[in-house]
């Protein structure tokens, strides 16, 4: 079986390489070059556009930042679904709208082609160490066919329901683990207020109720300084921005959602939206100057 990987960013990349590792074919395509050229060394074969990806591959995988950007590379110009065949497989794994999803699934479904959407959690280091989470939506059938490949890329993986489920899901994931971001900040900003040593703090939080894997992987850079991204800023609002539509249109009360996101544009408003996640320590500390 081959495929096809759109889409090598952050996540992309590392996500590729696995399914090189478990000894699939890899057909790659990327707006910039460079991670393209580091994949076709390790053996895989280069595409100019997602129609060329769809020519010479069975299933296709996305990883891209945004609804639009999606839509693009798989229903625009030169896109995936003018080069698809009848009985190919489309899997968009990146966080898009549930609505855009389902959206694109049915314009592939006229084509005779099945998607899934398979967004993914577990951060930069879950991509590379091949231990995502990995929430499906789409048929059952179609994610049974699809497990090796996932399985190749993650550890936890469950089929969620019809098209579009999977990206519920993962807003669900978004709200929890900006929520806890905010929770982590704030008692960092509070310990800093005080005499004692934040670094002990996180030592012995991270042993107690309040221990997390936000804390585990954000704490330590938050420690040394380090705003370089694992997950950006930018595309954390996208998902809080696309968990509060989802609660308009169902009229669900996301309280402290609505809050996080405010305080993430504080750090957005002072250039931090292509840093990690972890620079809202920022948005504490110019609140706290
Ligand atoms: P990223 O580092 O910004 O990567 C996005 C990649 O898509 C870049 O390589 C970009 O190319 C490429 N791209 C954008 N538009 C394109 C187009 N029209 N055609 C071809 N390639 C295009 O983002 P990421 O962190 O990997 O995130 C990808 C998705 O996964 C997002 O939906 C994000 O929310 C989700 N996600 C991220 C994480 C995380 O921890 N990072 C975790 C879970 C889920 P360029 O090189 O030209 O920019």
């Amino acid at each position: 079986m081959k495929i096809g990987f759109i889409g090598l960013g952050i996540m992309g990349l590392p996500m590729a390489k696995n399914l090189l590792k478990n000894g699939y074919a890899l057909v790659v395509h990327n707006r910039s070059r460079k991670p393209v050229d580091e994949l076709v060394a390790l053996g895989a074969k280069p595409a100019l556009s997602g129609r060329e990806v769809a020519e010479k591959t069975d299933v296709i995988i996305t990883m891209l930042p945004d609804s639009p950007d999606v839509k693009e590379v798989i229903l625009g110009e030169n896109g995936v679904i003018e080069g698809v065949r009848p009985g190919m497989v489309v899997v968009d794994m990146s966080t898009i709208s549930p609505k855009v999803s389902v959206e694109i699934a049915n314009a592939l479904a006229a084509k005779g082609v099945d998607m899934l959407d398979a967004p993914v959690s577990g951060g930069q280091k879950g991509a590379i160490e091949g231990t995502l989470s990995i929430m499906v939506g789409g048929k059952k059938e179609v994610f049974e066919r699809c497990l090796p490949i996932f399985r190749a890329m993650g550890r936890v993986i469950v089929h969620v329901g019809g098209n579009g489920a999977g990206e519920i899901v993962k807003l669900c994931n978004q709200v929890i683990c900006a929520l806890n971001i905010v929770s982590m900040c704030e008692g960092i900003a509070l310990c800093k207020r005080t005499v004692v040593d934040v670094g002990k703090m996180i030592e012995v939080v991270s042993g107690g109720l309040g221990a997390s894997n936000i804390i585990s992987n954000l704490a330590p850079k938050i420690l040394s300084g380090d705003m370089e991204p694992g997950f950006k800023l930018r595309l954390q609002q996208k998902d809080l921005r696309l968990a509060l539509q989802l609660a308009e249109e169902l009229r669900a009360p996301l309280l402290a959602t609505g809050l996080a996101h405010q305080i993430f544009r504080i750090a957005e408003a002072k250039g931090l939206g292509e840093k990690g996640t972890q620079a809202l320590i920022r948005a504490y500390e110019a609140i706290a100057e």
